[in-house]
C-alpha cells in the first residue's frame, strides 16, 4: 500500500470510530480520540485510554504525560508527527478509571484495523493494559519494559517494546529515567530487519472492525 493509500484507509476507520456507541463510554466522551501521527509511520505507541485533556481536544497524549512523551521522543531525534499514536481505548474512561475488560475487548477492532494499516516495524506499548493486550502477557509491565518481544498482530511478525506508562514515570520520578533509557532502545530496534514470521495460527488470528463510510480529509494523519 502506498502512504496516500494508508492514509484514506485510515480516515475511513476515523470516520467509523469518531460515530462509535458500540460501548456505554460514548454516553461520556466529549470526542473520540482515534489516534495521530504518521499514517506511514514505523513506530507505533499504545496507550491505555484518553484523559480530561484528550477528551477535550480529541488527540491523545496531549495532558501532562503527553508532555512527557513528546520530551522522550525529541531525545531519539523524532517528533510526534514522525510516529503514529492511539490507545487501547479510543474514549475516555469517566474520572480516568481503568479500562474494563468488555471495552477493551469492544474497542479492539479498531486498533487492530489501525495496527494493519500502519503496518509498523515497532509497536511500542505504553503500561499494562496495551503491553496485555497486544503480548497477551500477564507480567507487569515493570518486569517486562525495555525487552523487545517478537509478536504476530494483525496478520504481521512485528516487534513489541514494553514500556513504562508516561503518568506512571511522572507520577515515581525515579521511573523517568528507566522509561529515558528504554526509548534510548527504539532506534536501534527500529534498524533491525523485521523478525521472521511467527506460524500463523487462525484461531489465535485477530478480528479487524469493518469499515463502513467513504472518508472526507482530516488532519490527524500526516
Ligand atoms: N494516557 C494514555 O494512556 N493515553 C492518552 O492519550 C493520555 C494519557
Amino acid at each position: 500500500m502506498t502512504a496516500s493509500e494508508r492514509r484514506e484507509h485510515l480516515v475511513e476507520v476515523y470516520r467509523e470510530a469518531s460515530g462509535c456507541v458500540k460501548c456505554p463510554l460514548a454516553s461520556t466522551r466529549t470526542n473520540v480520540v482515534f489516534g495521530s501521527g504518521s499514517a506511514d509511520a514505523d513506530l507505533m505507541f499504545v496507550g491505555e485510554a484518553p484523559g480530561a485533556e484528550e477528551d477535550r481536544q480529541g488527540l491523545p497524549f496531549v495532558g501532562r504525560a503527553g508532555g512527557l512523551l513528546t520530551e522522550l521522543l525529541a531525545g531519539i531525534g523524532l517528533q510526534r508527527q514522525d510516529v503514529f499514536i492511539a490507545n487501547v481505548l479510543k474514549c475516555r474512561p469517566p474520572g480516568n478509571r481503568d479500562p474494563q475488560p468488555s471495552e477493551i475487548e469492544t474497542c479492539e477492532p479498531y486498533l487492530m484495523r489501525q495496527i494493519e494499516l500502519i503496518e509498523p516495524r515497532v509497536i511500542a506499548t505504553l503500561g499494562n493494559f496495551a503491553t496485555r493486550l497486544l503480548t497477551g502477557s500477564r507480567s507487569g509491565i515493570t518486569r517486562l519494559r525495555g525487552t523487545p518481544q517478537v509478536h504476530r498482530i494483525a496478520g504481521r511478525t512485528l516487534f513489541v517494546m514494553p514500556l513504562l506508562h508516561p503518568a506512571a514515570a511522572l507520577r515515581t520520578p525515579a521511573l523517568v529515567e528507566a522509561l529515558r533509557e528504554d526509548f534510548a532502545k527504539l532506534p536501534e530496534l527500529l534498524e533491525q530487519p523485521s523478525p521472521e514470521p511467527l506460524e500463523v495460527r487462525p484461531a489465535e488470528e485477530k478480528l479487524v472492525g469493518v469499515v463502513e463510510d467513504p472518508a472526507s480529509q482530516l488532519d490527524l494523519f500526516g
